[in-house]
């Protein structure tokens, strides 16, 4: 049977590779962006000339108004959701804690933090048996930064990254007997746009030297990770948090 993923933040980097992936292993993609319609579009044109299906729906994740509509959508243009990826997130520039504002802070737990509630609510409410559905995984992005803390640079998303793992842990017990699955998954530096957007464009090339294996690591090999826990291949793995990280 059909099953159908939203993948948050899909339009670009580690979401859009976890689209592709997921949608060549057969699920039906939401690709889920907030700004950029355009590259959100050409990730469904992808899938599709594949032979998949897809479809870009905008909304920002840290806004509950909008993400009720980003479901509702799914509803009516998808079909019942069996999978959800928390992957949309942001960084800021490097800073610490100190020189830190009020309204970074709110930014990075919004997007980050409550983002990933709001979508994991709206997901258990249609996935789990006891409600009617058909069960379902979650998978959780997280970050090698919840075990370093990221020190001087942003202790603020590290701390954020914690927060998904605890809340990982923890959804996974308490939706277990309700058919669904719940894991996180911890990529280290990722060749992605979200350091230039932190304003350090060469931040996988300046600390690959930090990584046992002596390079930064592709989307791609985070999607497998992030595709393997959403599949029945995973059928009895649950509240894990699996490192993608090349040993850092
Ligand atoms: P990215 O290239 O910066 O892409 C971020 C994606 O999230 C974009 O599709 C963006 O859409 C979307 N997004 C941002 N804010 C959003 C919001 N409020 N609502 C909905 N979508 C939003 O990031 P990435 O490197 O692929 O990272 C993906 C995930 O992996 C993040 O959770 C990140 O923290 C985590 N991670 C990344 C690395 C790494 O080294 N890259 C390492 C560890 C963890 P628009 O472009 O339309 O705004």
């Amino acid at each position: 049977m059909r099953k159908v993923l939203l993948v948050t933040g899909g339009s670009r980097g580690i979401g859009a590779a976890v689209c592709e992936l997921a949608a060549q292993n057969g699920w039906a993609v939401a690709v889920n962006y907030t700004r950029d319609a355009e590259a959100a579009q050409a990730v469904v044109a992808r899938i599709q000339a594949r032979g998949g299906e897809a479809l870009a729906i905008q909304a920002d994740v840290a806004d509950e108004a909008q993400v009720m509509r980003l479901f509702e959508t799914l509803d009516q243009q998808l079909g019942p959701l069996q999978g959800l990826v928390n992957n949309a997130g942001v960084v800021d520039a490097p800073a610490q804690l100190a020189d830190m504002s009020w309204a970074r802070w709110k930014r990075m737990f919004d997007i980050n933090v409550l983002g990933s509630f709001a979508c994991a609510r709206e997901a258990i409410r249609r996935m789990s048996t006891r409600r009617g559905g058909r069960g379902g995984s979650i998978v959780n992005l997280s970050s090698a930064a919840a075990r370093l803390g990221s020190p001087g640079h942003y202790l603020d998303y590290a701390a954020a990254k914690g927060a998904i793992d605890v809340f990982t842990l923890g959804l996974a017990k308490e939706v277990a007997a309700e058919g669904i699955r719940v894991n996180a998954v911890r990529p280290g530096l990722i060749d992605t746009d979200i350091h230039a957007s932190g304003g350090l464009p060469d931040r996988v090339r300046d600390l690959a030297h930090q990584v046992p294996m002596g390079r930064g690591g592709a989307p791609e090999e985070v999607a497998q990770a992030v595709v393997w826990l959403l599949s029945d291949a995973a059928s009895y793995t649950t509240m894990s948090l699996l490192d993608v990280s090349g040993g850092r």
